[in-house]
Protein backbone atom coordinates (compact mmCIF):
# COMPACT_ATOMS: atom_id res chain seq x y z
CA UNK A 1 0.00 0.00 0.00
CA UNK A 2 2.61 2.00 1.25
CA UNK A 3 4.92 1.94 -2.12
CA UNK A 4 1.75 2.39 -4.11
CA UNK A 5 1.19 5.21 -2.61
CA UNK A 6 4.59 6.76 -3.25
CA UNK A 7 4.85 5.58 -6.58
CA UNK A 8 1.30 7.42 -7.22
CA UNK A 9 2.93 10.49 -5.08
CA UNK A 10 5.94 10.53 -7.69
CA UNK A 11 4.26 10.13 -11.30
CA UNK A 12 1.89 13.39 -10.08
CA UNK A 13 4.80 15.28 -9.14
CA UNK A 14 6.82 14.40 -12.05
CA UNK A 15 3.75 15.77 -14.19
CA UNK A 16 3.81 19.22 -12.27
CA UNK A 17 7.39 19.22 -13.03
CA UNK A 18 7.08 18.95 -16.52
CA UNK A 19 4.27 21.24 -16.68
CA UNK A 20 6.51 23.90 -14.66
CA UNK A 21 9.63 23.44 -16.89
CA UNK A 22 10.16 25.82 -20.38
CA UNK A 23 10.93 22.76 -22.57
CA UNK A 24 8.85 22.68 -25.58
CA UNK A 25 5.96 20.21 -26.14
CA UNK A 26 8.12 18.05 -28.29
CA UNK A 27 9.78 17.10 -25.57
CA UNK A 28 7.78 17.44 -22.65
CA UNK A 29 6.75 13.75 -22.84
CA UNK A 30 9.58 11.95 -23.32
CA UNK A 31 11.22 13.14 -20.24
CA UNK A 32 8.57 11.11 -18.25
CA UNK A 33 7.71 7.10 -17.66
CA UNK A 34 5.05 7.04 -20.44
CA UNK A 35 5.13 4.59 -22.98
CA UNK A 36 6.32 4.68 -26.59
CA UNK A 37 3.63 5.39 -28.87
CA UNK A 38 5.46 4.96 -31.52
CA UNK A 39 4.95 1.42 -30.57
CA UNK A 40 1.16 1.53 -31.65
CA UNK A 41 1.90 1.28 -35.30
CA UNK A 42 0.67 4.70 -35.60
CA UNK A 43 3.16 7.23 -38.00
CA UNK A 44 4.36 10.21 -35.76
CA UNK A 45 3.22 13.21 -37.02
CA UNK A 46 0.73 11.52 -39.13
CA UNK A 47 -2.19 13.78 -38.74
CA UNK A 48 -4.93 13.13 -41.85
CA UNK A 49 -6.78 9.94 -42.67
CA UNK A 50 -4.89 10.16 -45.81
CA UNK A 51 -0.96 10.62 -44.33
CA UNK A 52 -2.47 7.26 -42.31
CA UNK A 53 -4.04 5.04 -45.10
CA UNK A 54 -0.66 6.23 -47.53
CA UNK A 55 1.13 4.71 -44.25
CA UNK A 56 -0.62 1.80 -43.05
CA UNK A 57 -3.12 0.27 -45.27
CA UNK A 58 -2.06 0.88 -48.94
CA UNK A 59 1.57 -1.08 -48.06
CA UNK A 60 -0.79 -3.37 -45.60
CA UNK A 61 -2.87 -4.46 -48.43
CA UNK A 62 -0.28 -5.13 -51.48
CA UNK A 63 1.72 -7.20 -48.56
CA UNK A 64 -0.89 -9.24 -47.57
CA UNK A 65 -2.23 -10.15 -51.05
CA UNK A 66 1.51 -10.87 -51.79
CA UNK A 67 1.70 -13.04 -48.57
CA UNK A 68 -1.45 -14.85 -49.17
CA UNK A 69 -0.46 -15.27 -53.12
CA UNK A 70 -1.65 -19.75 -53.83
CA UNK A 71 -1.93 -20.09 -49.86
CA UNK A 72 -5.83 -20.06 -49.63
CA UNK A 73 -8.51 -17.24 -48.89
CA UNK A 74 -6.87 -13.94 -49.78
CA UNK A 75 -7.28 -11.39 -47.12
CA UNK A 76 -7.57 -8.07 -47.52
CA UNK A 77 -8.75 -5.41 -45.93
CA UNK A 78 -12.36 -3.93 -47.45
CA UNK A 79 -11.89 -0.76 -49.28
CA UNK A 80 -12.12 2.35 -47.46
CA UNK A 81 -10.71 0.91 -44.48
CA UNK A 82 -7.10 1.74 -42.51
CA UNK A 83 -5.26 -0.56 -40.91
CA UNK A 84 -3.67 -0.06 -37.51
CA UNK A 85 -0.73 -2.41 -36.36
CA UNK A 86 -1.41 -4.02 -32.99
CA UNK A 87 1.20 -2.36 -30.38
CA UNK A 88 4.02 -3.98 -28.69
CA UNK A 89 2.62 -4.26 -25.05
CA UNK A 90 4.91 -5.79 -22.26
CA UNK A 91 3.57 -7.70 -19.76
CA UNK A 92 4.28 -5.16 -16.99
CA UNK A 93 1.51 -3.41 -14.62
CA UNK A 94 -1.61 -2.37 -16.07
CA UNK A 95 -1.59 1.02 -16.92
CA UNK A 96 -3.93 3.81 -16.54
CA UNK A 97 -4.60 7.52 -17.71
CA UNK A 98 -6.89 9.90 -15.52
CA UNK A 99 -7.39 13.37 -17.82
CA UNK A 100 -8.06 15.88 -14.95
CA UNK A 101 -10.14 17.97 -17.08
CA UNK A 102 -8.82 22.01 -17.98
CA UNK A 103 -5.82 20.97 -16.33
CA UNK A 104 -2.99 23.50 -17.46
CA UNK A 105 -5.21 24.27 -20.49
CA UNK A 106 -2.99 27.26 -21.08
CA UNK A 107 0.04 25.16 -21.82
CA UNK A 108 -2.36 23.35 -24.65
CA UNK A 109 -0.20 23.98 -28.22
CA UNK A 110 -2.11 26.34 -31.01
CA UNK A 111 -3.42 22.65 -32.67
CA UNK A 112 -5.79 22.43 -30.30
CA UNK A 113 -7.32 25.07 -31.02
CA UNK A 114 -10.81 26.82 -29.04
CA UNK A 115 -9.94 24.24 -26.14
CA UNK A 116 -7.11 26.64 -24.89
CA UNK A 117 -10.16 29.19 -24.08
CA UNK A 118 -12.43 26.10 -22.36
CA UNK A 119 -11.63 26.52 -19.03
CA UNK A 120 -14.67 24.58 -17.45
CA UNK A 121 -17.46 25.52 -15.03
CA UNK A 122 -17.66 27.21 -11.96
CA UNK A 123 -20.27 27.63 -9.24
CA UNK A 124 -20.37 29.00 -5.77
CA UNK A 125 -16.67 29.63 -5.71
CA UNK A 126 -16.09 26.28 -6.52
CA UNK A 127 -13.80 25.84 -10.19
CA UNK A 128 -14.74 22.33 -11.72
CA UNK A 129 -10.79 22.17 -12.43
CA UNK A 130 -10.52 21.77 -8.37
CA UNK A 131 -13.18 18.72 -8.81
CA UNK A 132 -11.49 17.17 -11.63
CA UNK A 133 -7.67 16.89 -10.20
CA UNK A 134 -9.10 15.93 -6.80
CA UNK A 135 -11.18 13.01 -8.11
CA UNK A 136 -7.91 12.61 -10.90
CA UNK A 137 -5.61 12.18 -7.52
CA UNK A 138 -7.92 10.22 -5.46
CA UNK A 139 -8.78 7.71 -8.17
CA UNK A 140 -4.81 7.29 -9.05
CA UNK A 141 -4.56 7.26 -5.41
CA UNK A 142 -6.80 3.76 -5.51
CA UNK A 143 -5.54 2.08 -8.37
CA UNK A 144 -1.93 2.56 -7.60
CA UNK A 145 -3.10 0.64 -4.27
CA UNK A 146 -3.87 -2.18 -6.97
CA UNK A 147 -0.63 -1.91 -8.52
CA UNK A 148 -1.89 -0.49 -11.44
CA UNK A 149 0.58 2.52 -12.93
CA UNK A 150 -1.01 5.90 -13.47
CA UNK A 151 -1.08 9.08 -15.17
CA UNK A 152 -2.64 12.15 -13.88
CA UNK A 153 -2.54 14.05 -17.58
CA UNK A 154 -3.03 17.47 -18.25
CA UNK A 155 -5.06 18.85 -21.55
CA UNK A 156 -2.39 17.97 -23.47
CA UNK A 157 -1.85 14.43 -23.88
CA UNK A 158 1.05 12.89 -24.79
CA UNK A 159 0.49 12.01 -28.62
CA UNK A 160 -1.26 8.76 -29.52
CA UNK A 161 -1.39 7.89 -25.75
CA UNK A 162 -0.98 4.45 -25.15
CA UNK A 163 -2.70 2.73 -21.92
CA UNK A 164 -5.09 -0.34 -20.79
CA UNK A 165 -7.86 2.82 -20.17
CA UNK A 166 -8.05 6.16 -20.10
CA UNK A 167 -10.64 8.52 -18.20
CA UNK A 168 -11.24 12.32 -18.92
CA UNK A 169 -12.73 13.40 -15.71
CA UNK A 170 -15.08 16.85 -16.12
CA UNK A 171 -18.02 18.52 -14.53
CA UNK A 172 -21.04 20.44 -16.08
CA UNK A 173 -22.88 23.41 -15.48
CA UNK A 174 -26.12 24.96 -16.87
CA UNK A 175 -25.77 28.26 -15.70
CA UNK A 176 -29.03 28.19 -13.53
CA UNK A 177 -28.65 25.40 -10.97
CA UNK A 178 -31.57 23.45 -12.29
CA UNK A 179 -29.85 20.20 -14.05
CA UNK A 180 -28.92 17.43 -12.31
CA UNK A 181 -26.96 13.76 -13.40
CA UNK A 182 -23.72 12.46 -15.17
CA UNK A 183 -23.63 11.08 -17.86
CA UNK A 184 -20.57 9.34 -20.55
CA UNK A 185 -19.59 9.30 -24.10
CA UNK A 186 -16.96 7.52 -26.04
CA UNK A 187 -15.76 7.81 -29.68
CA UNK A 188 -16.05 6.02 -32.80
CA UNK A 189 -13.29 4.47 -35.35
CA UNK A 190 -11.62 3.27 -32.20
CA UNK A 191 -11.12 -0.49 -30.16
CA UNK A 192 -14.09 -2.70 -30.14
CA UNK A 193 -14.02 -2.15 -26.17
CA UNK A 194 -14.88 1.20 -25.20
CA UNK A 195 -18.48 0.31 -25.50
CA UNK A 196 -17.75 -2.45 -22.13
CA UNK A 197 -15.70 -0.23 -20.58
CA UNK A 198 -18.52 2.54 -20.79
CA UNK A 199 -21.03 0.46 -19.75
CA UNK A 200 -19.19 -0.76 -16.45
CA UNK A 201 -17.95 2.76 -15.30
CA UNK A 202 -22.02 3.90 -16.10
CA UNK A 203 -22.86 1.14 -13.88
CA UNK A 204 -20.36 1.51 -10.85
CA UNK A 205 -20.59 5.06 -11.28
CA UNK A 206 -24.57 5.56 -11.23
CA UNK A 207 -24.64 2.68 -8.57
CA UNK A 208 -22.29 4.85 -5.98
CA UNK A 209 -23.42 7.96 -6.48
CA UNK A 210 -27.55 7.34 -6.95
CA UNK A 211 -26.87 9.96 -9.81
CA UNK A 212 -29.66 9.90 -12.57
CA UNK A 213 -27.80 9.29 -16.11
CA UNK A 214 -28.63 12.28 -18.37
CA UNK A 215 -28.61 10.78 -21.69
CA UNK A 216 -30.14 13.87 -23.64
CA UNK A 217 -27.35 15.72 -22.17
CA UNK A 218 -24.85 14.10 -24.26
CA UNK A 219 -23.39 16.55 -26.62
CA UNK A 220 -21.33 16.66 -30.13
CA UNK A 221 -18.40 17.51 -27.96
CA UNK A 222 -18.52 14.81 -25.73
CA UNK A 223 -18.50 12.13 -28.92
CA UNK A 224 -16.29 13.66 -30.65
CA UNK A 225 -13.88 14.68 -27.72
CA UNK A 226 -10.70 15.93 -29.19
CA UNK A 227 -8.36 13.63 -26.64
CA UNK A 228 -10.26 10.86 -28.44
CA UNK A 229 -9.84 11.94 -31.96
CA UNK A 230 -6.69 10.30 -32.69
CA UNK A 231 -7.43 10.94 -36.56
CA UNK A 232 -7.77 14.85 -36.92
CA UNK A 233 -5.86 15.65 -32.98
CA UNK A 234 -2.11 14.63 -32.39
CA UNK A 235 -2.69 15.16 -28.54
CA UNK A 236 -5.12 12.37 -28.65
CA UNK A 237 -5.19 8.39 -27.09
CA UNK A 238 -4.35 5.58 -29.27
CA UNK A 239 -7.17 4.07 -30.60
CA UNK A 240 -6.32 1.11 -29.05
CA UNK A 241 -6.35 3.40 -25.47
CA UNK A 242 -9.98 2.56 -24.30
CA UNK A 243 -11.24 6.00 -23.98
CA UNK A 244 -14.31 7.80 -22.31
CA UNK A 245 -15.20 10.68 -20.70
CA UNK A 246 -16.97 11.23 -17.79
CA UNK A 247 -19.48 14.00 -16.99
CA UNK A 248 -19.09 13.50 -13.01
CA UNK A 249 -22.14 15.69 -12.07
CA UNK A 250 -23.35 19.50 -12.43
CA UNK A 251 -21.17 21.77 -10.33
CA UNK A 252 -24.20 24.44 -10.80
CA UNK A 253 -26.69 21.75 -9.20
CA UNK A 254 -26.31 22.02 -5.33
CA UNK A 255 -26.43 17.93 -4.72
CA UNK A 256 -24.47 17.21 -7.23
CA UNK A 257 -21.87 19.61 -5.92
CA UNK A 258 -22.14 18.90 -2.51
CA UNK A 259 -21.56 15.05 -3.93
CA UNK A 260 -18.35 15.71 -5.89
CA UNK A 261 -16.97 18.04 -3.50
CA UNK A 262 -17.73 16.11 0.08
CA UNK A 263 -18.48 13.06 -1.17
CA UNK A 264 -15.45 12.74 -3.27
CA UNK A 265 -14.25 9.27 -1.27
CA UNK A 266 -17.24 7.91 -2.30
CA UNK A 267 -16.95 8.99 -6.03
CA UNK A 268 -13.58 8.06 -6.75
CA UNK A 269 -14.95 4.46 -5.07
CA UNK A 270 -17.24 4.56 -7.87
CA UNK A 271 -14.99 5.55 -10.69
CA UNK A 272 -11.88 3.20 -9.85
CA UNK A 273 -14.16 0.27 -9.78
CA UNK A 274 -15.64 0.63 -12.68
CA UNK A 275 -12.02 0.54 -14.14
CA UNK A 276 -11.13 -2.39 -12.31
CA UNK A 277 -13.52 -4.01 -13.42
CA UNK A 278 -13.08 -3.62 -16.61
CA UNK A 279 -8.86 -4.31 -16.35
CA UNK A 280 -10.43 -7.57 -15.08
CA UNK A 281 -12.70 -8.05 -17.61
CA UNK A 282 -10.29 -7.55 -20.47
CA UNK A 283 -6.90 -8.82 -20.44
CA UNK A 284 -4.00 -6.80 -21.82
CA UNK A 285 -3.62 -10.33 -23.91
CA UNK A 286 -6.67 -9.67 -25.68
CA UNK A 287 -6.98 -6.07 -25.85
CA UNK A 288 -4.21 -5.74 -27.80
CA UNK A 289 -4.74 -8.82 -29.21
CA UNK A 290 -4.92 -8.10 -33.23
CA UNK A 291 -5.13 -4.61 -35.89
CA UNK A 292 -7.37 -2.39 -35.74
CA UNK A 293 -9.04 -2.14 -39.05
CA UNK A 294 -11.46 1.02 -39.48
CA UNK A 295 -13.26 2.61 -41.75
CA UNK A 296 -11.42 5.40 -43.07
CA UNK A 297 -12.49 9.49 -41.84
CA UNK A 298 -15.58 10.35 -43.88
CA UNK A 299 -14.49 13.18 -46.02
CA UNK A 300 -14.64 16.57 -44.26
CA UNK A 301 -17.71 18.75 -45.45
CA UNK A 302 -17.33 22.57 -45.56
CA UNK A 303 -18.52 23.44 -42.23
CA UNK A 304 -21.66 25.96 -42.79
CA UNK A 305 -21.90 28.68 -41.75
CA UNK A 306 -24.76 30.03 -38.61
CA UNK A 307 -26.87 32.00 -39.21
ZN1 LIG B 1 -15.15 20.34 -18.42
Amino acid sequence: MGGGRRRFLRLTGSAAALALGSAGLSGLWHRGSLPDVSAAGIVPGATTPHDLFAATGADDQVLMREASAGAGPVAVDPPGSIRIRRPQMGAGPRRVGLQAGHWLTQQAPPELGRIITQTGTSWGGITELSINLDMAERVGGILTAHGIEVDILPTTIPQGYLADAFVSLHGDGDGRGVKSGFKAAHSTRRTPFEPRFMELLVNEYGHTTGLDYDQDGVTRNMLNYYAHAWSRVRYATSPFTPSVILEMGFVSHDWDRHLMVDRADLLSEGIARGILQFLDDVPRSKLFSSDLVLPAAPPRLPFPTPR
